[in-house]
């Protein structure tokens, strides 16, 4: 799907569903639309196709029917009639794309079969095929918390209690469900978040007061009700008034809970770009949902991303929030960019005032520098929270070069880049983190090669694993260093 010319990688594929098979189609961005590729989304059909007037037009034939598409042209013949789509099809070097939203259109009335776009969920729906659409809903009161998945028909949901969390699958091909995470209060649950992937995982972050887990299934409406239950040492005693202490923590207290994942860049900031026109700013963010992934999955850990989307948001917006979530580690991902086409490799930097070398110097003046004399500097003497704030990541800096070396060992591992370094430089998004932080270069997008490799789901998807195994390291060293525990190892 991946590697044309010029193709921009979207943040998210598509997930078709072709008479029931499910396959996930990676779009083109162009302007503010997203294209599909026409391979992809017609293999297998049985539609026929011809170039005409010079490729420079393609006709789409099925059981008589024609649907017609223009290069570069918003319209589209659908059996002689015209049609305006939103925005033009292109044939570039012989592969057709068209507008997301045109796939319905041109294809219903072709096929003569129901066709179907669901934009918040990313679904894009061919023949007769059934998504479930799917609701979530919790309920805190006192020592119960009840999580509830309804569904507009009937599906089967498999539940798993691991340690630290509760997943439920959701065995169907897709389903359509917008919602995406809450936090909840009262120490039984902390989290509730939509996963996704292939198993279209629901994952339940049990708190410190969490006691015993029920599920029940009822058939109409079909929906899948989970009971937590407060343990009893912690539920408040009838009569008595609600306890507004926690117990003592149990065994099983983690020396790792909570991660902050901060895509790099983000809106107008794109960052540095690559020769095939990649952007930084996607690829960061595309990975920080894997990881995401794969954090919640293996490590059964709470993640929040200080963006889940593409927008503007500034470098000390991004430790505070770390700071509000109380994460236990922050970690920012980028990608590097060098003047020399020919530099390739994986960095992980830590912060410290001065830049290790004059590379590190580089790096972090193009990822946002605390400058000298700038507000935040030490020297300046201007934004005392800032400096406090400064002060907090100066703690952390021994734990925060543990983590940036567990990180750089398993990425030098899974890629077979070799280890350019643990660094140190002034970035401006590590200074306010209260917690151990490190800032993650992946790969350089200024050189081609590995500029493909960021648009490669399976090379990310191998990043996002070496990640999680860091910081799976990391916890169980931290673990034994401060006597918490019992950690588990990574995946
Ligand atoms: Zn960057």
């Amino acid at each position: 799907m991946l590697g044309w010319p010029g193709a921009l990688l979207a943040v998210e594929p598509v997930v078709a569903l072709v008479d029931g098979q499910r396959r996930e189609i990676q779009p083109l961005i162009r302007g503010d639309g997203e294209l599909l590729p026409l391979d992809a989304v017609i293999s297998g059909q049985g539609i026929g196709t011809r170039a005409e007037a010079g490729n420079s037009s393609l006709k789409l034939m099925y059981q008589g029917r024609e649907v017609t598409l223009f290069h570069k042209k918003s319209l589209a013949s659908v059996g002689g009639d015209l049609r305006l789509l939103s925005a033009p099809s292109l044939n570039e070097d012989g592969h057709w794309f068209i507008a997301i939203d045109a796939v319905p259109r041109l294809l219903g009335p072709l096929l003569g079969k129901p066709c179907e776009w669901r934009a918040a969920s990313r679904v894009l729906l061919i023949g007769n095929t059934g998504v479930p659409r799917l609701q979530l809903s919790t309920a805190v009161s006192g020592d119960l918390v009840r999580v509830v998945i309804e569904a507009s028909e009937r599906v089967q949901f498999r539940v798993e209690q691991k340690p630290g969390r509760v997943t439920v699958a959701v065995l169907r091909e897709a389903v359509d469900v917008s919602f995406h995470q809450e936090r909840l209060t009262g120490g039984i649950v902390d989290l509730v978040q939509y996963v996704g992937g292939r198993e279209n995982l629901f994952a339940v972050t049990l708190g410190r007061r969490f006691g015993q887990v029920k599920a029940i299934e009822d058939e109409s409406p079909p929906r899948l009700t989970l009971e937590f239950e407060a343990t009893a040492e912690t539920a408040a005693k009838p009569g008595a008034p609600t306890a507004t202490t926690v117990a003592p923590a149990p065994v099983g207290q983690r020396a790792v809970r909570t991660v902050v994942i901060d895509p790099g860049h983000g809106g107008s900031d794109t960052g540095a770009k690559g020769p095939a026109g990649t952007f930084e700013k996607d690829v960061a963010l595309n990975l920080a949902r894997r990881l995401r992934a794969q954090l919640v999955n293996n490590l059964g850990l709470q993640v929040f991303l200080t963006r889940d989307s593409d927008l503007d948001l500034g470098l000390d917006q991004r430790a505070a929030l770390a700071n509000n979530y109380k994460a236990d580690l922050f970690v920012s991902l980028h990608a590097n960019a060098s003047r020399s086409q020919g530099v390739k490799g994986s960095e992980v930097y830590f912060l410290s005032y001065q830049a290790s070398d004059d590379e590190s110097r580089r790096v972090a003046l193009a990822e946002g520098a605390l400058e000298p004399g700038a507000a935040g500097s030490p020297v300046a003497g201007g934004d005392v929270a800032l400096i406090l704030w400064d002060m907090a990541q100066a703690e952390h800096l021994e734990e925060s070069s543990a983590l940036a070396s567990r990180l750089l060992d398993e990425l030098a591992e899974a890629t077979g880049k070799g280890r350019r370094g643990v660094k140190q430089a002034p970035f401006r998004v590590l200074v306010g983190a209260a917690m151990p932080a490190a800032l993650v270069e992946i790969a350089f997008i200024s050189n081609p090669e590995e500029e493909q490799q960021l648009l490669s789901e399976a090379w990310l998807n191998r990043v996002a694993s070496a990640l999680t195994k860091g910081i799976g390291r990391y916890e169980s060293e931290r673990a034994r260093r401060t006597g918490q525990g019992p950690a588990r190892s990574g995946p």
